[in-house]
C-alpha cells in the first residue's frame, strides 16, 4: 500500500524543510518533494575559483536564520541530517578596477579602518548606518519574528522617522 502523509510540502529549499521539521515536531507525518537533484536551493557553496577556496554560490547572509527561534531549537537536528553552516569573520569583499578592494569584517572598528583607507566619506556613512542599526535593531528583529500584521512595524516607523 502506498504510504500516506498528513502534509505534502513542495520544494526543499528553505521554507519547505523548516516547515517539515516543525510539522514533524508537532507529530504530523510529512513528506517533502523536490524537483532538483540537490537540496538547499540558493543555500549552496562550491569550489568555483581555486581548489580549497569555498564560496557561497548564491545566498550569503543567513543572519535571520541564525537569529531565529527555529535555529535555536532545531539546529542540532539540521546538522544531524547533513546541513553544515559555516561562519566567517570576513564575510564580504568587493574588488574594484585597478586592483583595489575592500572587505567587511564582523568587527565594526576593523571595517571602519579599512573603509577609511579607501574613502573617509564612506567610513563616515558606514558609521551612521551602524548607529541607525544599533538604534532600530531590537525593534526590527522583534518585527521579523512577530506574526503579521505586526504592531512592531508602527514602532519601527517611529524609530527611523
Ligand atoms: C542569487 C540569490 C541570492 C540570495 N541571497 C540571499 C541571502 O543572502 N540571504 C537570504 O536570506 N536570502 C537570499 N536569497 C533568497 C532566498 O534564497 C529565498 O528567499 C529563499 O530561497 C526562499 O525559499 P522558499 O523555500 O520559500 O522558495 P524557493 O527558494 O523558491 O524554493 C522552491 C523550491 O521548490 C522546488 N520546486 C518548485 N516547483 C516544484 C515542483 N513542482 N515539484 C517539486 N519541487 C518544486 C524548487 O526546485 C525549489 O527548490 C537569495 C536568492 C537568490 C536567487
Amino acid at each position: 500500500m502506498a504510504p500516506t502523509y498528513d502534509v505534502v510540502l513542495v520544494g526543499a529549499r528553505n521554507t519547505g524543510p523548516v516547515s517539515a521539521v516543525m510539522l514533524a515536531h508537532a507529530a504530523r507525518k510529512v513528506v517533502v518533494v523536490e524537483a532538483n537533484d540537490r537540496l538547499g536551493g540558493a543555500v549552496a557553496s562550491g569550489e568555483t575559483t581555486r581548489p580549497r577556496y569555498v564560496h557561497d554560490l548564491f545566498a550569503t547572509s543567513l543572519n535571520l536564520l541564525f537569529g531565529s527561534r527555529f535555529y535555536a531549537e532545531f539546529s542540532d537536528n539540521q546538522s544531524r541530517y547533513g546541513q553544515q553552516l559555516r561562519r566567517s569573520d570576513l564575510p564580504y569583499a568587493r574588488g574594484f578596477p585597478g586592483g583595489r578592494s575592500v572587505g567587511v569584517s564582523v568587527g565594526v572598528e576593523s571595517t571602519l579602518e579599512r573603509l577609511h583607507q579607501l574613502s573617509p566619506r564612506d567610513a563616515e556613512g558606514w558609521q551612521q548606518l551602524h548607529e541607525l542599526h544599533e538604534r532600530v535593531s531590537s525593534t526590527l528583529f522583534s518585527v521579523y519574528t512577530s506574526p503579521v500584521p505586526s504592531d512592531g512595524l508602527a514602532d519601527l516607523a517611529q524609530l527611523v522617522s
